[in-house]
């Protein structure tokens, strides 16, 4: 078994169509994959039919925004029914703010001396699903900036000319979303949200007490080597389960190392537990 909870598709930032994002996947010897598009389960369709003919389990999932205490979070729901109203209702109800905030970042963007990003990003999406990579991605082919790396720190970090604070739905709400469909919710990346280590303690603890199952302890490429005993020790103090993904969005950060990512600590219970 070989198992990636964590990827985008062109759905939302990804490089991939959720098909090819499949076929490379499978390439890649990955076994169990989960689409994880941002606050979209838009690419699930043509992800389970891809994942059919390549004999590749696809588990349904979502990377969702939200806010825990004025900060930006990302929950990944899994295995969840993707009928389900509610949850539906809510996702949509994201993607507007997102058509909102992605206007919002233009104006701020065009008031720095930068005009027309909006249509930009469009282009670069091909959708009005406007991540801020999209952003990135426009302000490099204009020449605004040498890579994304650079956009993020001048213009889309916080605090930047270009930023703009979002108003997510609450992490309670989105752990209750994916809850009622009957998924399970990882706390994504714990290292990546630039905060103290007693915020960290304190946003774990309300995930905990909101009812969050897991976090994600092994994550590839995207980790330096201690990140994963770090955050399985801070699974282990909040008893949440441990999750696994490569958060893979293009093909120049490869399927890392050829779709094996580092092995949970064996202590720790694996979030599949059930659905794998
Ligand atoms: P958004 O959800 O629109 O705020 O966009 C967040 C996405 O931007 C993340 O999922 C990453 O893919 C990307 N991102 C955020 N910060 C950076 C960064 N410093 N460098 C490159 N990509 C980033
Ligand atoms: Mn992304
Ligand atoms: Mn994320
Ligand atoms: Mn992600």
């Amino acid at each position: 078994m070989n198992i990636d909870l964590h990827c985008h598709s062109t759905v939302s930032d990804g490089q991939l169509a959720p098909e090819q994002l499949i076929r490379h996947a499978a390439e890649a010897g990955i076994s169990h994959l989960a689409l994880t598009d941002h606050d979209s389960i838009d690419g699930l369709p043509a992800a389970a039919q891809a994942a059919s003919q390549a004999g590749l389990h696809l588990i349904s999932g979502v990377e969702m925004s939200c806010d825990w205490d004025g900060r930006s979070l990302h929950v990944v729901g899994l295995n969840f029914d993707p009928d389900n109203p509610a949850l539906r209702r809510h996702l949509h109800s994201v993607q507007q703010q997102r058509r909102e905030r992605a206007a919002q970042i233009s104006h701020k963007l065009a008031q720095a001396g930068l005009p027309d990003a909006l249509a930009g990003a469009r282009v670069v999406a091909g959708h009005d699903q406007i991540t801020r990579t999209h952003f990135a991605a426009w302000l490099v082919q204009a020449g605004h900036c040498k890579d994304t790396k650079q956009a993020f720190k001048r213009y889309l970090a916080a605090g930047k000319p270009g930023a703009v604070k979002s108003q997510w739905p609450s992490m309670t709400d989105s752990l209750a979303c994916i809850a009622q469909a009957g998924g399970v919710t990882v706390l994504a990346h714990p290292l990546r949200y630039n905060m103290t280590a007693a915020w960290r303690q304190r946003m774990l603890a309300a995930f905990a007490a909101a009812g969050g199952h897991a976090l994600e302890v092994s994550a590839g490429a995207s980790q330096k080597p201690d990140d994963i005993h770090q955050c399985a020790q801070l699974a282990r103090e909040h008893g949440l389960l441990a999750s696994q993904g490569s958060d893979f969005h293009s093909l120049e950060q490869r399927w890392i190392p050829y779709g094996r990512l580092a092995p949970l600590p064996s202590d720790l219970i694996p979030v599949w537990q059930h659905f794998v």
